[in-house]
């Protein structure tokens, strides 16, 4: 596991906590030491604050996908700040906005890392459920790709599973606070602002009208043909 913040009080209780946990940290206090660390270390996965010295971490999480790609758990100061970066499509697989509880951290690693997972254990051994089609989408369940009018879209372990969570129940609202115990295994309804960052992210890779907004509850796939239709093809 390496940790990658400037802070040291952070950085310290971050790591004493990965630590107990039965992890190994390794902590780098800037953009560059945090490259060159992950080349060597091939941790895991990176906690990573956005805020640092020398190269930020916006440009190491660009860095260590482009070299050895690496799930990675942004630090935000602020939700919007999420926005940004998931505008940016930087790559990193989930966000967690400061002040937050070490508690959470470790929840939303450890579901990171189940994500993860699954996703090396379905290339391995592909299963033989059937694809969902929506219009030029087509989410390969057995193999986890998703294709867009041909073309392979690149999603996230976690938008990956979010997509799927919610094309699974097509036409059927789904509460932020169910996809958020689903997807991420996190109870606590601090979290909601993170569903509300990765359907963002899967709506600019596959187009805005396949995920319906119901203000103030959730959200609900919309496929542009009716199901039985999306069944048949
Ligand atoms: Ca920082």
């Amino acid at each position: 596991m390496l940790v990658v913040e400037d802070e040291s009080t952070i950085a310290t209780a971050i790591a004493q906590r990965l630590t107990a946990e039965g992890w190994k940290v390794e902590v780098a206090r800037d953009g560059l030491t945090a490259v060159s660390a992950a080349e060597r270390l091939r941790p895991d996965a990176v906690v990573l604050d956005v805020m640092l010295p020398g190269i930020d971490g916006l440009e190491v999480c660009r860095r260590l996908q482009a070299d050895n790609p690496v799930p990675v758990l942004m630090l935000t100061a602020r939700d919007d700040e999420t926005d940004m970066l998931v505008g940016l499509g930087v790559g990193a697989d989930d966000y967690i906005t400061k002040p937050f509880s070490m508690r959470e951290l470790v929840a939303r690693l450890k579901a990171l890392l189940r994500r993860v997972d699954r996703a090396a254990q379905a290339a391995a051994t592909p299963s033989s459920e059937p694809p969902i089609v929506a219009g030029d989408v087509v989410i390969d369940r057995a193999q986890r790709r998703v294709m867009r009018a041909g073309e392979e879209v690149h999603l996230t372990p976690t938008e990956f599973e979010l997509l799927v969570m919610l094309a699974s129940t097509p036409r059927t609202v789904l509460t932020r606070e169910r996809l958020l115990a689903e997807v991420w295994d996190w109870a606590d309804a601090s979290g909601t602002r993170t569903v509300d960052s990765h359907i963002k992210a899967v709506r600019r890779k596959l187009g805005p009208e396949l995920i319906r907004t119901v203000h103030g509850v959730g959200y609900a796939f919309e496929p542009p043909t009716p199901p039985d239709d999306a069944a048949g093809a």
